[in-house]
């Protein structure tokens, strides 16, 4: 049986019809924050109530990154090449040095602690983007339940100077965040507050070539379940998570298409040889697909 659903003609050939659908790993408890490392030929990926980052690479199967890793959660890599990384625990975005060492990138807006950074983007132009929902701070299961001071925005920070900006303000919960191919356009799941029963939805913002955001209107809806995580091919289609797998959405908004996975998928990343596999974390196992499409290149 068929693990693909087309829901649009063009997603034939998007997929491929004998690229099998692979648990690479599993027995873990919520899995997130793919990143793929080219360079190292693995990815790594949380396990946020585990408190770990995992690497996994072909042919070595699963080690640990990272323990503990502060309840990280999103990540991906600066231009340098640098990991990014979104801790619910410590409540700040890191970046790991290529000593090893972890500079502080942002853990405070406006002398407030952040509530629990999610999910992080980098632009072209070095800017550091990410969400910062109350979700790690609402409970004990992903950090530490503690007091909100900041409402759930979504923030830019120039590394360059340390400043930071909130330049999404009138979200519930903001949560995966992906630029299109030519970043004239930013992609930002709002998952609406922890238990708040709020209505969720992919919303589409412009993007001048100053990083200032206009728009915001809804994009998509994702159903069954919620996008958390998303990330954009080449063409400009976005790839969402979804409650039955990954969902794959057409620059005008449309849904082309589904892998359906067993599990409940949080969040997608691009790599493999020629960014064309598409690795799914989704609840307690990693997943991996080829395809026929290839994810933007963000280094
Ligand atoms: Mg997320």
């Amino acid at each position: 049986m068929s693990f693909f659903e087309i829901n649009h003609p063009v997603f034939r050939s998007y997929v491929l019809a004998n690229a099998p659908l692979k648990q690479l790993a599993s027995g873990f408890a919520w899995v997130e924050g793919p990143v793929w490392f080219a360079d190292y030929g693995c990815l790594l990926f949380s396990d946020i109530p585990s408190n770990k980052v995992l690497r996994w690479a072909p042919g070595a199967g699963i080690s640990i990154y990272r323990d503990p890793s502060n309840f990280s959660n999103g990540h991906t890599r600066d231009r340098q090449g640098r990991l990014i990384s979104c801790e619910h625990g410590e409540r700040r975005v890191t970046r790991t040095e290529l000593d090893g060492s972890v500079t502080v990138i942002a853990d405070r807006y406006k002398d407030k602690r952040l509530n629990s950074p999610n999910d992080v983007v980098v632009k072209s132009d070095g800017t550091i983007w990410f969400t910062d929902p109350h979700y790690g701070i609402a409970t004990d299961y992903e950090g530490a339940r503690a007091e909100q001071e900041l409402p759930c925005n979504v923030y830019r920070v120039d590394p360059r100077n340390g400043n930071i900006e909130a330049v999404v303000t009138d979200v519930n919960g903001p949560n995966g965040l992906a630029f299109s191919p030519n970043e004239d356009r930013l992609y930002l799941a709002d998952t609406g507050r922890m238990f708040g029963g709020d209505p969720t939805q992919i919303r589409a913002f412009d993007c001048s070539t100053s990083g200032t955001l206009s728009g915001g209107n809804a994009f998509h809806t994702i159903t069954p379940g919620v996008a958390d995580g998303l990330r954009v091919d080449t063409d400009g289609n976005i790839w969402s998570s979804a409650a039955d797998g990954v969902h794959c959405i057409s620059p005008e908004g449309e849904l082309l298409g589904k892998i359906l996975v067993p599990e409940t998928v949080s969040n997608v990343c691009f790599g493999g040889r020629a960014l064309h596999q598409l690795f799914i974390t989704a609840s307690t196992s990693l997943y991996a697909v080829s395809l026929n499409r290839r994810g933007v290149n963000l280094l």
